[in-house]
């Protein structure tokens, strides 16, 4: 607004220009809350925790009475009620300020989003719509009131995670409840989350394993027969401390489950979108790495002598295809998350696995570029730039869809329609 002087926290513009990209107010505003949060909060604790590889709780806990826990938890329960489109662009913005806690975030969002909108739009009985409502009413009060924060460890390294084969990690139905049993790796929060939600095949004696059978359960953290274990000092990521959980005869009640029987395969083949939420991390951080160029080239970095570099015409073609490439990752980004609904066209899959594999590599690609341009001052460990490079390096890691199983998806799902083979 004219005559408005923004604070040192929302220097920032939206990755996203609401009036260019078509935002209601009401999600715009979400979004600059968000980023102011990010910016304020999360962006002077960063160094920190990169650097000794530990979770920052204290950020979760200051998101608490700022109503972001519950970002995505449906109005009718109390919640905020962002939806899919909302709630990306909002993580964007905080990816671009601490990657790590971003995709931590994105860890406790899900099991809100996926339990609640998203299961919304999914076939359930009447009776089983009914007691989902009930019990993901309990998990979202424990959020909304006391600030639980849930994580998602569903890795467990081997094919499970890329949607493969059934989990190995197995809840066995007991009265009142389920015994659960197994391993998962690289669970982000290990050791921080109040609730592990976890993903695993339900299987009574004597039944195969079927992925049909995939049941998300919410674990007590505290419950007995969890422990963490392992070590972690990865190269980038390093404050989502995902370490390994092993689930040795853990006793958990009905309510402990986050949807009904068959419906998270249900929302993996229907749904599946719901995989497109590890992005907009990596979406922030490569609005991150543009932004530092700019104003390290202007010589506009805070921390750093005010010498500017912009006149040089390699840093300008530099910075024009830095440019380029952003405006894609954006387009294609925001064109993909828009398109998030149940069933979508083969032409909306196939937009979806090309803006993950997308936004992946290209802001490690821009995080790389930034390095080269700006020079060897600019990678110390005193500047963000670097962790920025380092985090980014891991998004096209991640499944299900890593950049691989992208590639993989894309070239045989536009020459084969469904059930064609070549014999
Ligand atoms: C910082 C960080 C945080 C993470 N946090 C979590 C978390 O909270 N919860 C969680 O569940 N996981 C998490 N992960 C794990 C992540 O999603 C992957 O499971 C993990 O990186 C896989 O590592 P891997 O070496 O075991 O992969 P592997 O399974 O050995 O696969 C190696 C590569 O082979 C390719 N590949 C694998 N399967 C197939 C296939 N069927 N078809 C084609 N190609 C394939 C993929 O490109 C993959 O990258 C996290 C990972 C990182 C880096």
């Amino acid at each position: 607004m004219a005559g408005t002087r923004l604070d040192e926290h929302d220097r920032d513009a939206p990755i996203f220009s609401p009036a260019s990209f078509r935002l209601a107010d009401a999600q715009a505003d979400l979004i600059a809350r968000t980023r102011r949060f990010g910016s304020r909060v999360l962006a002077p604790r960063a160094e920190r925790h990169d650097r000794d590889a530990t979770f920052p709780i204290e950020n979760f806990r200051d998101m608490h009475p700022e109503g972001l826990l519950g970002i995505c938890i449906p109005k009718e329960h109390g919640g905020t009620g962002a939806d899919f489109l909302t709630y990306c662009l909002a993580a964007a913005e905080l990816g671009r300020y601490c990657g790590a806690t971003a995709l931590s975030w994105n860890m406790h969002v899900c099991s809100t989003l996926w339990s609640g909108a998203l299961a919304d739009d999914l076939e359930m009985s009447p009776s089983d719509r009914e007691a989902h409502r009930a019990r993901r009413h309990l998990h979202y009060r424990r959020i909304l009131d006391d600030g639980a924060v849930y994580s998602q460890p569903f890795s467990e390294g081997g094919a499970a995670a890329a949607g493969v084969v059934a989990f190995g990690t197995e809840a066995r139905p007991v009265a009142g409840g389920f015994v659960v049993n197994g391993k998962k790796i690289f669970a982000s929060l290990s050791g921080a989350a109040d609730y592990y939600g976890v993903l695993c095949t339900e299987r009574r004696e004597g039944e195969e394993a079927s992925r049909r059978n995939t049941l998300y359960l919410a674990i007590p953290a505290d419950a007995p027969g969890i422990s963490v274990t392992g070590d972690w000092d990865p190269l980038g990521m390093r404050a989502t401390v995902s370490r390994t959980l092993l689930f040795k005869d853990v006793h958990v009640a009905d309510d402990a489950m986050l949807m009904p029987h068959g419906v998270y395969f249900q929302a993996a083949t229907r749904w599946p979108h719901m995989f497109l939420t590890l992005s907009p991390t990596y979406m922030g951080l490569a609005q991150a790495a543009y932004d530092f160029t700019v104003a390290y080239l202007r010589g506009e970095v805070p921390g750093t002598p005010p010498v500017k570099r912009r006149m040089f015409p390699t840093k300008q073609i530099a910075v024009a295809e830095m440019r380029i490439r952003l405006e894609q990752t954006k387009t294609l980004w925001f064109q993909a998350v828009s398109e998030a609904r149940p069933n979508p066209s083969k032409e909306e899959m196939l937009r979806a696995y090309a803006a993950q594999f997308t936004v992946m590599e290209n802001a490690n690609a821009l995080a790389a570029k930034a390095i080269r341009t700006c020079g060897g001052q600019a990678m110390l460990k005193s500047l963000p730039l670097e962790r920025i490079y380092r985090d980014s390096r891991c998004g096209s890691l991640m499944l299900p869809w890593t950049a691989e199983i992208c590639l993989d998806r894309l070239g045989r799902e536009t020459l084969y329609e469904a059930g064609e083979t070549d014999d």
